[in-house]
This record gives structure tokens, sequence and C-alpha cells, in this order.
């Protein structure tokens, strides 16, 4: 057994990288943390934390930490453009009784545990260099331009869906990414949409558009466009507002799109983005291992990105302690305990982005089914029954060595 702390090099201070930052330091892991950003982000949009999500936190020790927003009373309108509205079916409302965060409240909980990691801002990898035991990376500090080696017994690629970790050591993104044609702009709004509770949440669901509006119990909502599209790089050609406009019109917009639009407008930060799954036939080589969106992006539509990227953040720390002296087993079993769940949300995120953003005139008059049948008012209180259990299973795992 080795008596000097292994080190390991994290690139990227999202959930994945600091819940695999605390699993290795709970290891007993020297910890280094690379971010490319010049400091630590916040807020983020909304996010349904799943069981298996927070039962990794649970096993970080960062659980007590994390602020969650579910509402009180939350309540769902599907509405269109015209201003109906009727009761509808939220995010919230799924099987498996999700918290309601920000995805800044994930992050803060982790950075306020990473106890003596180190993270260091505006660097970021260049070169990744497998030498047997270890790795030799390059550093690139982006301040200066300054570049210097370093080695590693292990890096972990935690740096998202358009890993840079992943294309230095596995290869170009076009291998591994799946585009699922479409675009989302997820943002805060300053105001709740006029004409409805601030516990409210929205679905304006159309043939290959929408627009979500989620509620949270202590500050206004976030707002989610996603729409469909083939031409991918034609939506990168004007800001993202213009672009917006465009795809949801020439049609009036209505209260609750021309608001969120507006609110758009004032926000001081959005994501713009095209939806991509990461698909590898194994998420290490050697000693570098990815973990969460590099590894897997399971997209907004499976609602467990967050949850994924905490279990395997927590699982590898429970595993490395397992195998302090092995670590290609270490990896070996965590790759396979991971694999069939990963496999399996990103199979019912293709399904769900069909609740999300029905694709064409068939995929929008199945939405609606399925969408009256879940309308049923339960009260509170109500105990799931067996099929909701049943779908609420994959989302509740817990991941333990
Ligand atoms: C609109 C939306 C809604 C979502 N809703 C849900 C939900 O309801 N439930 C759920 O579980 N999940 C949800 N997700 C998914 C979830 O947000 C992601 O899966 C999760 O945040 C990914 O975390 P990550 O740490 O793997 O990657 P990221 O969050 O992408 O973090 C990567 C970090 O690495 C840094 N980085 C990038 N490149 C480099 C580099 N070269 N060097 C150094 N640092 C680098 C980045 O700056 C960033 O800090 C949603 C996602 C979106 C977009």
């Amino acid at each position: 057994m080795s008596t000097n702390p292994r080190s390991a090099l994290v690139v990227g201070l999202g959930i994945a990288g600091m819940a695999s930052a605390i699993g290795l330091r709970k290891a007993g892991w020297q910890v280094t943390v690379i971010e490319k950003a010049s400091s630590r982000r916040v807020g983020g949009y909304f996010i349904g934390l799943f069981g298996t999500g927070y039962s990794a936190a649970r096993r970080l020790g960062v659980m007590d930490d994390m602020h969650t927003r579910t509402p009180r009373e939350a309540k769902t309108w599907e509405i269109t453009r015209t201003g109906d509205r009727q009761p509808g079916v939220g995010f919230l409302d799924q099987p498996g009784e999700p918290y309601g965060v920000l995805r800044g409240d994930i992050e803060a909980a982790l950075f306020q545990n990473l106890g003596d990691v180190e993270v260091r801002y505006g660097t970021e990898p260049t070169q990744i260099i497998d030498v047997g035991d270890g790795t030799r990376v390059t550093l690139l500090t982006t301040a200066t331009g300054e570049e210097r080696e370093q080695r590693f017994d292990l890096v972990v690629g935690a740096d998202g869906v358009r890993s840079t970790v992943r294309r230095l050591v596995f290869g170009p993104h076009e291998r591994f990414l799946r585009p699922l044609n479409a675009i989302i702009c997820a943002y805060q709004l300053e105001e709740q949409v006029p004409g409805y509770a601030m516990h409210h949440g929205l679905v304006l669901a159309e043939q290959r558009r929408s627009l979500w509006i989620f509620p949270f119990d202590d500050r206004p909502p976030t707002a989610l466009f996603s729409y469909r599209t083939r031409d991918i790089d034609a939506q990168f050609r004007a800001p993202p507002r213009e672009v917006l406009r465009r795809v949801y019109g020439p049609e009036p917009f209505g209260g609750a799109i021309e608001h969120a639009l507006n609110q758009l407008d004032r926000a001081p930060n959005f994501l713009f983005d095209s939806v991509n799954q990461v698909h590898m036939s194994s998420w290490h080589s050697g000693r570098t291992v990815l973990v969460g969106d590099a590894a897997w992006c399971v997209t907004l539509y499976s609602g467990m990105g967050a949850s994924m990227g905490l279990a395997g953040g927590s699982l590898l720390g429970e595993l490395l302690t397992k195998h302090p002296d092995d670590i290609e087993t270490a990896l070996r079993t965590w790759d396979a305990r991971l694999r069939p769940t990963i496999r399996s949300h990103q199979r019912t995120a293709l399904f769900n982005g069909q609740i999300f953003t029905p694709t064409g005139p068939l995929a929008y008059r199945f939405r609606q089914a399925i969408m009256s049948l879940g309308k049923k008012d339960k009260a509170p209180g109500t105990p799931p029954t067996a099929l909701e259990r049943f779908f609420a299973r994959p989302r509740n795992i817990e991941f333990a060595a």
C-alpha cells in the first residue's frame, strides 16, 4: 500500500467535478481542481433533483448544506398563446418526489464542502499524456498564456458536454456527441408571468417548440425555451434573443412568451445551446476518467444529469477507497456499475424530449394524450401507486461501493 497520498487533477468546477473532488478527498487523495472560468459561476437554471442525486449528496456529506426550493403548493398550467389555461402536469409532479433547486444551489453546497481541495481558476489542460502509473498534464493559465507540466496519479475530466479532457484523451467531439436536433435557452426570470402566482408553473407546448416556466418556493421562476431544428449551426448566426423571436413567430406571442422574451432581454446570464447526448463505450483510459456530462450527458430531457453527476463523483471516491492499490479495478467497476442506469436515462431522455417539445403532429397528439392522463388531482400525502413507484425506481437508485 502506498504511503504518500495519491494526487488527482479534476478538470471542471461543476457538479460532477466537485462531487468527484469531495469523493476523492474522502478516499484520502490530494486533489487539485482547475476551472477555465476566472471565477465560480452562481445561479443557473431549475433542476429537479431525484433520489439518486440526494442520496449521493448525503453520502458526500453535502445534503445538509443544500438549499432546496420545492414550492409547497405547486400548481402547473398547460397554457396556449391565446390565453387558455388548464391544470397540467409539472416537472416536479413526476414519480420520484424530486426536490426543486437551482443548479447553483447544488454547486454552492458542494463548494462549501471542498475542504483543503486546491482550486485554480483560469486554468485548462492543453495536453494529457499517460505515463503508465500516472499522467503528465500541461496546464495553461489563460490570463498569462503560461504553460507548465505537472504529474498526477489520476485525471478526472468533469468539464462538461464539450469536454477538453475527452478530446485530448479519447478523440474528437464528433465521435461521441449525438445531437438531438434541439436548442434550449434557460435563464432566471426577475418576475413571474403576469396573472400567475409565484408557485405556478406554466407549460406552453406546441409542435417543435415549447416554453416551460419552473416555479420555486422562495424566488421567481426560471424559464426554458426548447425548440427542434435540423440546422443547428444556423441558430448561432444571430443573437439568441433575435433567433427566439423568429422561431416563436410569426404568430402573436401571447402574454407568456412575450414576458419571457422581454425578461431575456434583461437577463444578466442565460444558457443558449444545442442539446447533445454523449455516447462512449468506455469512460476511462489509462489514468484518465470522465465523469458527468463529459462522459455521458443524458441531457436536460432525462432530468437526471445533475443526479448522475453527484452519484458518479461519490461512487468514484468510494470505489477508490475500496481498491486503494488497484485504480484500474476501481475504474472498471465504477464504469460497469453506472453504465446500465446511464443507458436507461439516455433512452428515457428521447421519450421525455417528446413531452418537453414534441417533434411533429403525431408526437404532439401523443403528448397531449399522456398529459391528460396525468392530470388527475391527487390529495397531498397520497402514497405513490405501483406504476408511479415503477417509473420512479431508476431515478432513485443509490450508488454505493
Ligand atoms: C436547462 C437545463 C435543465 C436541466 N435540468 C436538469 C434537471 O432537472 N435534473 C438534472 O438532474 N439535471 C438537469 N440538467 C443537467 C445538469 O444541469 C447537468 O447534467 C449538470 O449540471 C452537468 O454537470 P457537469 O459538472 O458534468 O458539467 P458542467 O455543468 O458543464 O460543468 C463543467 C465545468 O467545467 C468547466 N470547464 C469546461 N471546459 C473546461 C476546461 N477545458 N478546463 C477547465 N474547466 C473547464 C466549465 O466552465 C464548468 O464549470 C439540466 C441541464 C440544463 C441545460
